[in-house]
């Protein structure tokens, strides 16, 4: 089954209206290939103001949402707001949620079922530490990581799981494509044995970490590599090449 190749943009917290109105301005008027779905995780605040100026073909992702719709939670903003603001899509559980704020798996995966029960897609980051890597646990703890995301989805169309090994986000250190394949490759093995083949035919798995528009074509041509998430290289006019990275 073929899978529409999906790059993530993850503008992190970065920018402010006028840089982030120059790169939309890039986005709007770059010749995108048709077969390559786009969407720009930006900072919560400009999510309204990236939406109303982005071109309607490319999504926009809030970078995290609570677990419930309202309430006394100051400084959290829910599915509901990110959909009220014409966003579609969230990220949860990336590297930076986990390990500078802390979340954890149980955590994330609540995200993800009130953001998937809210009517929005979720790009579901997992990914091990380098101390983990070299432990030779990468597969227990990316699986574990899996585990809790695919006990709260039911629609796994409105889901794209994003691998990011932490040693490899914004360090400039890519993981090399064999190493990226062989991880992707099991995810995909995993979610065939733990939810279904179809859903293990159909699931983007996309890759994370320090992605270029010099290291993108590699990464793409590897079987199970379905698309990317790009923090740094995405605020730049670079972005452009990494959403083509077949041509
Ligand atoms: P990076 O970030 O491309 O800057 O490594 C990726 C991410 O955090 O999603």
């Amino acid at each position: 089954m073929s899978r529409k190749f999906f790059v993530g943009g993850n503008w992190k917290m970065n920018g402010d209206k006028k840089s982030l109105g120059e790169l939309i301005q890039t986005l709007n008027t770059a010749k995108l290939d048709a077969n390559v779905e786009v969407v720009c995780g930006s900072p919560a605040i400009y999510l309204d103001f990236v939406r109303s100026k982005m071109d309607a073909k490319l999504g926009v992702a809030a970078q995290n949402c609570y677990k419930v719709a309202k309430g006394a939670f100051t400084g959290e903003i829910s599915p509901a707001m990110i959909k009220d603001v014409g966003v579609n899509w969230v990220i949860l559980g990336h590297s930076e949620r986990r390990h500078v704020f802390g979340e954890n798996d149980e955590l994330i995966g609540q995200k993800t079922a009130h953001a998937l029960e809210n009517g929005l897609s979720v790009i579901a980051c997992i990914g091990e530490k380098l101390d983990e890597r070299e432990a030779g646990i990468t597969e227990k703890v990316v699986f574990a990581q899996t585990k809790v995301i695919a006990d709260n989805v039911k629609d796994w169309s409105k889901v794209v799981l994003a691998y990011e090994p932490v040693w490899a986000i914004g360090t400039g250190k890519t993981a090399s494509p064999a190493q990226a394949q062989e991880v992707h490759d099991k995810l995909r093995a995993w979610v065939k044995t733990n939810v279904s083949e179809a859903v293990a035919n159909s699931v983007r798995i996309i890759y994370g970490g320090s992605v270029t528009g010099s290291t993108c074509k590699e990464l793409a041509s590897q079987k199970d590599v379905d698309g990317f998430l790009v923090g740094g290289a995405s605020l730049k006019a670079e972005f452009v090449e990494i959403i083509m990275p077949t041509s």
